[in-house]
């Protein structure tokens, strides 16, 4: 059995590996010079690879697509991941928020052990190969140096990724090629991503790369605690991220979104009117907040962007505006800076093992299927588990057949 494994991120490596395991000659293709680059880049964040909270609350993080995906995070679960992780020299530890992280805090170590013994197991790595599709007698077609490259496969699992962060290899382009074949794929968007907001000129100016620290974000009734950085076009960060998907939601079908942000979570409205009562003297307003609240230059302007320019000074009404500045947002940032990608696959375009209903033989594993869930481990857990459950229902089908 010819097994062509193409994208060499976390889907492609985990299916290889479990192919090669059972003895099976795989090839694995990347247009890439080197693999697992957005594996690597994850890595410069501490590689957060799962998440120590109930299965059942794992498997809500993944929505829409939880009901499919619950199965195939059952047969590879976040401590199956974890004893994988052990097994390749990276002893893990869950952190205070319950995510998982190898205790290296990075990727290269792991990456360096996982291609040690995806060699010794026989698997073949060709980079800079860029698939382009299939020819007329379906073969695979690869560009390589220049050139073009006919490839025969038995099986083929396409493992993409999305089209976040395209400089480290996915760039979607696989989209047109499998529509061409009948395969639906719902639009890729950003997830976990930025949003663009019109501040004025002065803000941006003043305050792009500038982080809002210990505040909470609001919208539609769901509240999230954290950071968000100021960037010129706008403002992204984990506590946007977190509510990126609904923010997206709601711009796509109203248009609309407004976030709410709380600059000080942690001080209930009487605390902060309690505190504004003090007399302010001939101290300016930012440095009355600054002591009283600290509240730091970012946040104060922030209040003036958001409510007006010349602040309210009465305290009901100013603490009611630092528990409440809402932030218009006017659009979704574009999705090359995403950490990953909504949209793909169609779940209903692949069985339940993953294999391309329109396709016989040819699976599709990883971010590039249509399912979509927040930071927290949550994108490699299941880009690993829908690699795994690919790579054993071939083994499983090609024990009952010929292959
Ligand atoms: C900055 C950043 C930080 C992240 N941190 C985390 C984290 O801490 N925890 C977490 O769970 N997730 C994290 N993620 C997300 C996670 O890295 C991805 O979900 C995961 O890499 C997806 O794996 P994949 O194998 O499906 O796709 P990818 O990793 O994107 O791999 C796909 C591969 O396919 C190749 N390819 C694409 N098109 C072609 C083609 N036409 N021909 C040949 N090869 C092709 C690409 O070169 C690439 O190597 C992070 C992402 C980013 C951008």
């Amino acid at each position: 059995m010819r097994v062509a494994v193409i994208g060499a991120g976390p889907a492609g490596l985990m299916a290889a590996e479990v192919l090669s395991a059972a003895g099976r000659a795989v090839t694995v293709y990347d247009r890439m010079p080197s693999v697992a680059r957005k594996l690597l880049i994850a890595g410069r964040g501490g590689l957060n690879l799962t998440h120590s909270e109930p299965f059942e609350r794992f498997v809500s993080r993944f929505g829409a697509a939880g009901p499919q995906l619950r199965p195939i995070l059952e047969a590879f679960p976040p401590d199956a991941l974890v004893k994988w992780a052990e097994s390749l020299g990276q002893p893990t530890f869950v952190g205070s928020s319950g995510r998982v992280f190898p205790k290296a805090m990075k990727a290269s170590p792991l990456v360096r052990a996982w291609l040690a013994r995806l060699s010794a197991q026989g698997v073949v790595i060709k980079t800079r190969h860029e698939w382009q599709g299939w020819d007329e007698r379906d073969n695979l077609v690869f560009a390589h140096n220049g050139k073009t490259a006919q490839v025969t496969a038995d099986v083929t699992i396409l493992a993409l990724g999305g089209a976040s962060w395209p400089r480290l290899g996915s760039t979607g382009t696989w989209v047109d090629i499998l529509r061409a074949r009948g395969v639906a794929v719902t639009p890729l968007r950003p997830a976990n991503c930025g949003f663009t907001v019109a501040w004025s000129e002065t803000f941006r100016d003043r305050f792009e790369g500038t982080p809002l620290k210990n505040i909470a974000l609001s919208f539609h009734g769901e509240t999230v605690r954290g950071e968000a950085l100021i960037t010129r076009a706008g403002i992204e960060g984990g506590a946007v991220y977190a509510l990126s998907s609904a923010l997206r939601s709601a711009l796509d079908h109203t248009g609309h979104a407004t976030l709410m942000v709380d600059l000080r979570p942690d001080l209930s409205h009487a605390d902060l009117l309690a505190k504004l009562a003090r007399p302010r003297g001939s101290e300016t307003v930012a440095n009355f907040l600054r002591k009283t609240l600290a509240l730091a230059p970012v946040a104060v302007n922030l209040l003036r962007e958001a409510h007006d320019k010349d602040l309210h000074l009465d305290p009901p009404t100013l603490a009611r505006h630092i528990k409440g500045a809402p932030i218009v947002l006017t659009g979704t940032a574009p999705i090359d800076r995403a950490i990953s990608t909504a949209g793909g696959v169609a779940l209903d375009a692949v069985d339940m093992n993953l294999m391309l209903k329109a396709m016989p033989n040819v699976y599709a594993v990883g971010e590039m299927l249509d399912w979509e869930a927040p930071t927290g481990g949550y994108l490699l857990q299941a880009t690993f588990a829908t690699a795994v459950a690919a790579a054993r229902a071939l083994l499983s089908a090609a024990n009952h057949s010929a292959l």
